[in-house]
């Protein structure tokens, strides 16, 4: 195209952001949503994302909206943040993750971000440099591959074993790990795969991380939420073993993704981080970056210390009912084998039998075909490192749930292989 000077315009998007954000969540979410048939009056079940915020029984505590309607008529907070969050906010959750620590945290140790999100690009970014490398869990969160990829941080990944409830496979950690590596991430509880790690594991990848010498990222925005045997422990119990960025998020267990307000922690009671320079990194790129919303910020004290256990029990009881609905129907339909019951976070994975299935080649193949001929979404492994697999999520009001999974049932029947 001339651009009227004569002169073509030869300016092109930046290629790398296309490749990195082609196997996002969002980016494949919306492909099935473009699949769905119009004419199917029963409704869309969405079981894809992990956003239960619009189900009335997943309604966020009014104290949460109390405390943001607050702020926001206080006219105090319609400045600007400082680079790492106003203090009372850095307060409200250095107490909150402290009451799960053997040590307390400080204001200092924590950085406000606009969701978990931005907790990955932050630390991503902050750790990177060239030749960098970091280890992330598969299946995982993509988030972290786009972000490594945009930066060049090589990603090396190591398996979560579905025959061992998920657990980390210890041993190939190591032998992915050399001077290069600057850290592993580890997602407990777990998203994709539902599942929850012990004391006794977290404390071995500490004492591996620090044979290693590397930082731990632990994602942790599903803290807490867990309905199975297993107690939710937080990485940063073995903090003076090893130093962890926590990464939090009110998003999932206030179930209010769109208020955008998450953070970093730095469980590092020796001072390991601020003496690298990497606190530093992580300051320098939160002063180029946009922060979470003041009045947001604002209202945090009031949404970690006042939201009653009330309102977490109900959530916890909606999960666990709605895991063990999901999971026994998913048990009952040949083509899926599903490997473990989740015991926390919002999902489970089931693993495609090819060997009962006709007329569908790939899991992306399923999701698009299952949108189209069910109007129900569910998630392709492929986007969280797993092809063959499907991610699919629970938490939706039960009567979907049960509509959903019976929507899957025929669906699966209906492409068997016929004896
Ligand atoms: C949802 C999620 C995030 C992002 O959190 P937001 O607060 O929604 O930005 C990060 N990591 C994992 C594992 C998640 O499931």
């Amino acid at each position: 195209m001339e651009n009227g000077s004569g002169k073509r315009w030869g300016i092109r998007g930046n290629k790398e952001v296309k490749s990195a954000s082609g196997v996002t969540m969002r980016s494949v979410l919306d492909a099935l949503m473009s699949n769905l048939n119009a004419s199917d009056k029963r409704g869309l079940i969405p079981m894809g994302h992990g956003d239960p915020s619009s189900f009335p029984s997943f309604r966020t505590t009014l104290d949460a909206e109390n405390a943001i309607v607050r702020a926001l008529q206080s006219a105090d907070f319609n400045c600007y943040s400082s680079t790492v969050g106003i203090l009372p906010a850095r307060r409200a959750i250095a107490e909150y993750l402290s009451q799960d620590l053997p040590y307390k945290l400080s204001p200092e140790d924590i950085y406000l971000t606009l969701g978990g999100t931005h907790a990955i690009e932050i630390i991503l970014t902050a750790l990177n440099n060239p030749g960098a490398n970091i280890l992330l869990p598969k299946p995982g969160y993509p988030d972290y591959e786009a972000w490594a990829a945009l930066g060049h941080l090589e990603v090396r990944h190591f398996d979560l074993l579905p025959e061992k409830n998920w657990e980390l496979d210890l041993e190939s950690i190591e032998a992915l790990a050399d001077e290069n590596t600057v850290a592993m991430v580890i997602i407990n509880p777990g998203n994709p795969c539902g599942n929850v790690y012990s004391y006794e594991l977290l404390e071995k990848v500490a004492k591996m991380a620090r044979k290693l010498g590397i930082f731990v990222i632990a994602d942790e925005v599903y803290d807490h939420l867990v309905f199975g045997k297993k107690p939710f422990v937080p990485m940063g119990v073995f903090g003076s073993m090893v130093p962890v960025f926590t990464i939090g998020s009110i998003s999932k267990r206030w179930i209010v993704p769109g208020w955008r307000l998450g953070w970093i922690a730095t469980n590092d009671p020796n001072g390991v981080l601020h003496k690298s320079g990497i606190v530093d990194c992580i300051i320098g790129c939160l002063n180029v970056s946009s922060s979470p919303v003041t009045f947001i910020q604002a209202a945090l004290p009031q949404i970690l210390g006042e939201t009653k256990e009330f309102f977490f029990s109900k959530i916890k009881n909606l999960l666990r009912q709605a895991a063990d609905i999901c999971y026994d129907r998913v048990k009952e339909i040949r083509c899926f084998d599903c490997p473990q019951k989740p015991e926390g976070s919002m999902f489970i994975m089931v693993k495609l039998n090819w060997s009962l299935l006709e007329d569908i080649d790939s899991d992306l193949d399923f999701c698009l075909k299952l949108a189209n001929e069910e109007s129900v979404i569910v998630l392709p492994g492929i986007v969280v490192g797993m092809s063959n697999w499907l991610r699919i999520t629970f938490a939706i009001e039960s009567s979907s749930l049960e509509d959903g999974l019976q929507r899957i049932k025929d669906f699966c029947q209906r492409h068997s292989k016929k004896q």
